[in-house]
């Protein structure tokens, strides 16, 4: 339930009305807007009686929210929710943020490389897992903390914010502790102890969509990381389980537009993952970003047929450095220029 606030409502009547929430025992989150504030209370069993409030001092209506993702949709929150990091770097404004890397750290050497080039291609944000969920217990698993650490050094080196995934609360906590972005991954999107937990991280939050979720189990999965405190999240369309088996998966470009009606949230793409085939992930980039995607997380290798995960789907360099330029076409053309690049990145465009 929303309860709004006239134009010209003071700030004590705004303190008026979230006493009475608290003193009918729920929890309220008061919500500046450019119009006026907004205040959403939390924790509706259905016996709210809203008589209380409608007659309050200050309060213009109080609007019900159908929808049962209730923080994350955009009957809660009219504006675009714009996620800074510390880079300079916004996700979810009119700029389209980059973000690339390997799948998985794999050294000191590699994620370095990795780093270097796609700065210089434009990227802003370096992916790369440290911890690594993979579908056989007998593939590399990610080199763990030693990974992080070599991420926070590229990150000195080159001024790229890191990205990297969370597969536990443990890892949780070393995550949050060096990436400027927590993930949670497609296997991990249902896990509801690891949302909660990354709810009450101070870091932003990339949710990738699970493997077999739909759009509403997506948006779920992102209520409860808001409803935990954490207002800094960042969906990500990275495709689905289907019956064809000539792609990974299949991305579900209609998703974006999709989430950005029914959600205030920013929502990314992963072609990589949406494709798994490396010639096929530039023409999705482009199609991602025509569908006003507010960034994409690619997968970049310095040397892919070396790669120790997802070596199929990781472009080159110099593939990457084409994928920037056509996608800066058409991020250009729909007036949704590309963040970036970063000062001092040595620059191959
Ligand atoms: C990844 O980003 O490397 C990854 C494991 O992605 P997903 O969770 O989407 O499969
Ligand atoms: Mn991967």
């Amino acid at each position: 339930m929303l309860i709004v606030m006239k134009h010209n409502a003071t700030s004590q009547e705004v303190q008026g009305a979230v006493s009475t929430i608290h003193a009918m025992g729920y929890q309220a989150r008061p919500m500046p807007g450019s119009q006026r504030t907004a205040i959403g209370l939390v924790g509706n069993d259905g016996r709210v009686d809203k008589a209380r409030l409608v007659g309050l001092p200050g309060v213009l209506e109080i609007i019900p929210v159908s929808r049962p993702y209730k923080q994350v949709s955009r009957e809660w929150r009219e504006e675009d929710t714009v996620v800074p990091l510390a880079n300079g770097t916004v996700i979810g404004g009119r700029e389209v943020a980059v973000m690339a890397g390997p799948c998985s750290v794999e050294s000191e050497g590699q994620i370095m490389e990795a780093a270097e080039r796609v700065a210089a291609a434009g990227a802003t944000i370096l992916r790369g897992g440290a911890y690594k969920p993979r579908t056989s217990p007998y593939s590399f698993q990610g080199l763990g903390v030693e990974g992080l650490r070599l991420l926070a050094r590229a990150r000195e080196a080159t001024g790229l914010a890191i990205v990297t995934e969370a597969v536990d609360p443990e890892s949780l906590d070393s995550v949050e502790e060096y990436a400027d972005i927590v993930q949670i991954g497609a296997r991990n999107m249902q896990n509801y102890p690891l949302l909660r937990r990354a709810g009450r991280s101070p870091r932003p939050v990339l949710l990738k969509r699970g493997l077999a979720a739909t759009i509403k189990e997506l948006l779920l999965a992102a209520e409860y990381i808001l409803s935990e405190g954490n207002p800094n999240i960042i969906l990500c369309e990275r495709g689905v389980r289907s019956f064809d088996t000539e792609t990974r998966n299949l991305f579900d470009l209609a998703a974006i537009p999709v989430v950005q009606s029914l959600s205030h949230l920013p929502i990314i793409a992963d072609p990589s993952h949406g494709t798994g085939i490396r010639d096929k992930v530039t023409p999705m980039a482009r199609a991602a970003v025509a569908a006003g995607a507010d960034g994409l997380i690619v997968e970049v290798h310095p040397d892919p047929s070396k790669a120790l995960s997802d070596g199929a789907q990781s472009l080159h360099p110099e593939e990457f450095v084409e994928m920037m330029a056509q996608v800066r076409g058409i991020a250009d053309h729909i007036g949704r220029p590309l963040v970036g690049p970063l000062a001092g990145a040595r620059q191959t465009v």
